[in-house]
């Protein structure tokens, strides 16, 4: 059995420094309120060479906003 620490990566993490989001100035747009758009977000993910392995670390890790292109809440796809 092998046991993660805090300080290894999760087996799911993507490699983040090829990001499309990175350094992006409208970090606020990731995490849309429900009646707001994300197309900002998600035409920026449309781009990004690691959507898939990042909407896949949103369910891995229950994460919330939008990952890969897609909303999530809690790790579930809202939208
Ligand atoms: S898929 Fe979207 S949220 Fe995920 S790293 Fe790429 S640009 Fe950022």
């Amino acid at each position: 059995m092998t046991l993660l620490t805090s300080a290894e990566p999760l087996p799911t993490t993507p490699d983040w420094t090829g990001a499309a989001c990175r350094g992006d100035a409208h970090a606020d747009r990731w995490f849309p309120d429900p009646s707001e758009s994300f197309a900002y977000a998600a035409g920026i993910c449309a781009g990004c060479p690691i959507a898939t392995a990042c909407g896949a670390y949103a369910v891995a890790t229950r994460q919330s906003g939008v990952w890969g292109g897609r909303e999530y809440r809690s790790g579930r796809i809202a939208r």
